[in-house]
């Protein structure tokens, strides 16, 4: 990894593995995680394009789901993964995510002939401004700008509107994020605002209800600030996963709810204080003071922050989903 200023000053440079030898990054193309996913499902195990627009619970304990498209499913078990705007988890009375003051650009860069990058993650830290690059593949490269603003602003999808914004922010910055923006194709860029929702104990609904529980996004979005949003999703779907099959395999409705509960108590531990941690970094990177980001650049990264512990959350280990032996 390589941290840079905005006028292309190293701040820092390090190996992930010479921190701690479990450490890696992998940079993966949404698309590509979720093709490989799709994959593992018997043909035709997933219906696409057909909204959620309501859900009612039935007397026998199932739940019905009706679709946009007018058709219907009666549920046995419903594992909500709709995201961060969740209307599963608006209907179990979760409060929408807050927006926590900045918005993020992301593309990909495509390079028919082969992109020129090594294979490190690149930061660039401006004020109340940043950006970064990582190659996903031969040819193609992720980036990333994050810029404060007081609220969200209007929804934007032009991407020829929003190509000039992003490139707007970071006139002045190093020439390959320019160039990774303007080779990046329409469909892939966009604009988010960040938002989170921390799960205060008591507070918030319990992510369950009868036989609907929520996964991922939907029931703990956090500011992606370390990276863990879709980690955090993917790792509840391998524990529920494994809660939900020993549940089943006993056979009675109270084992898959109790088996819900379980689930929520052993998340909450890793994804409450992850939550807050990412928002807390989130604040300190977009600091905008000049004397702030002055100490920052010059004692603070290059001098102070040791990286064993900042890395620490990356590894979680949550276990084989099922034991190859068996
Ligand atoms: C700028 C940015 C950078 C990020 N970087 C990282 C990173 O480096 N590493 C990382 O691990 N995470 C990162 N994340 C977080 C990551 O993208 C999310 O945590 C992850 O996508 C959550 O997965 P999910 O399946 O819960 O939700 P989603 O990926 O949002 O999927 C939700 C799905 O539900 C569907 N849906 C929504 N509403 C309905 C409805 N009514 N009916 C039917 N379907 C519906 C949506 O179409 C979508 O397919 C980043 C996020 C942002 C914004």
């Amino acid at each position: 990894m390589e941290i840079r200023t905005a006028e292309g000053n190293e701040l820092r440079s390090f190996k992930f593995k010479d921190e701690d030898q479990n450490q890696e990054v992998r940079a993966v193309e949404r698309r590509i995680l979720l093709e490989s996913l799709a994959n593992q499902l018997p043909p035709d195990s997933i219906r696409f394009s057909s909204k959620l627009e309501n859900i009612i619970t039935t007397g026998n304990g199932k739940t019905l789901l009706e679709f946009g498209d007018g058709k219907q499913l009666l549920a046995k078990i419903v594992i909500a993964c709709d995201g961060v705007r969740s209307p599963i988890a608006k209907w179990m009375g979760f409060s929408e995510p807050k927006y926590v003051g900045h918005c993020a650009f992301r593309g990909l860069g495509f390079y028919l002939n082969g992109q020129p990058f090594e294979p490190k993650v690149n930061y660039i830290y401006g004020r109340g401004l940043r950006a970064g690059y990582v190659p996903v593949s031969p040819t193609k490269v992720y980036w990333f700008i994050c810029y404060n603003s007081p609220s969200p602003g209007p929804k934007v999808m032009d991407p020829v509107a929003l190509k000039k914004q992003a490139k707007e922010l970071v006139r002045k910055w190093p020439e390959e994020l320019l160039n990774l923006i303007d080779l990046s194709q329409d469909e892939t860029i966009s604009k988010t605002p960040l938002v989170d929702r921390w799960l205060w104990p008591g507070l918030s609904p319990p992510a369950s209800k009868h036989r609907v529980v929520l996964v991922g996004d939907a029931w703990h979005p956090m500011t992606p600030n370390l990276g863990q949003g879709g980690c955090c999703a993917l790792e509840d779907a391998v524990i529920l996963a494994r809660k939900l099959a020993d549940a089943i395999s006993h056979g009675s409705d109270s084992s898959v709810e109790a088996a819900f509960r379980s689930y929520e108590s052993e998340r909450w531990l890793r994804i409450f204080p992850l939550t807050i941690r990412a928002n807390v970094v989130g604040s300190l990177l977009q600091w905008e003071n000049p004397v702030v980001c002055s100490a920052r650049n010059n004692i603070v990264i290059p001098k102070l922050v040791r990286l064993g512990p900042i890395l620490e959350h990356t590894n979680f280990d949550c276990e084989p989903l099922y034991d190859a032996n068996i």
